[in-house]
């Protein structure tokens, strides 16, 4: 469904991804693995049209993506949550989780806000405060929780558990079996590998903007040195 093949990306003169190619399919969940400045924020902005991927493609349900304005990329039901919050702070939960709704594609799974407060029982209890008065953690779910009022068919999450407590890291990883339980495809960007190797099929390792390893989480649980190698542990 989402597929990289090839993919270059600059930031100005700065070549950064060097021919990454990766692929998520519909009730998968990829993760994108390694360490700080390895390149997996600029794959997902390379997917979303915020970093210039200037050779390779991009399919997204078999139509080529890349140089497509961000709006439309979005449009087409792919969700990103960035590694920083985006929340708006003066407005309350539900008028954040409003915010995010969209008009649904056919096909897409709809989110109703009952079932968003399941996933997130933290949100349920603090529906009515504002944005800005919620825990880091808290926060994170909410930018969650509102991309997925959105209807998406596809979610990238940039490093969904980074600097959170452990109970909302566990709240999350039950939102990405949802996720994958109702058929979205889910990238997911970590450097935390116990969590991405719970809740993930495949993992893809980048260093370097290079693509290392691609293949199943099994297979890299078994071949400790790949982990070593490039990866924080
Ligand atoms: P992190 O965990 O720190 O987010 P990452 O794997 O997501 O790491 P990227 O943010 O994709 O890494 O960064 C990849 C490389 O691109 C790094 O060397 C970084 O310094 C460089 N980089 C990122 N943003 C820019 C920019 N706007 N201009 C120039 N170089 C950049």
């Amino acid at each position: 469904m989402l597929e990289l093949r090839g993919i270059h990306t600059f930031y100005g003169a700065a070549h950064i991804l060097h021919d990454v190619s990766l692929e998520v399919r519909p009730g998968e969940v990829v993760a994108l693995l390694g360490r700080n400045g390895a390149g997996k924020t600029t794959t997902m902005k390379s997917v979303m049209g915020l970093a210039e991927a200037r050779r390779g493609e991009i399919l997204y349900e078999g139509r080529p993506i890349r140089g497509l304005a961000a709006f439309a990329i979005a449009r087409l039901g792919i969700g990103y949550v960035p590694e920083e919050r985006r929340i708006f702070k003066q407005l309350t939960v539900m008028e954040n989780l409003e915010v995010g709704r969209r008009e649904p594609l056919e096909g897409a799974r709809v989110w109703e806000l009952d079932e968003l407060f399941t996933l997130f029982p933290n949100l349920a209890e603090r529906r009515e405060n504002l944005g800005g008065h919620l825990s880091g953690g808290e926060q994170q779910m909410l930018t969650i929780a509102r991309t997925l009022m959105g209807a998406p068919k596809t979610v990238l999450l940039d490093e969904p558990s980074e600097g959170v407590a452990p109970v909302i890291v566990e709240q999350m990883a039950h939102t990405i079996e949802a996720l994958k339980a109702q058929g979205l495809a889910v990238l997911l960007s970590e450097q935390n590998v116990r969590f991405a190797e719970r809740v993930s099929d495949r993992a893809c390792i980048i260093e370097s903007g290079r693509i290392q390893f691609d293949g199943a989480m099994a297979e890299l649980a078994a071949r400790p040195e790949v982990r070593e190698q490039y990866l924080a542990l």
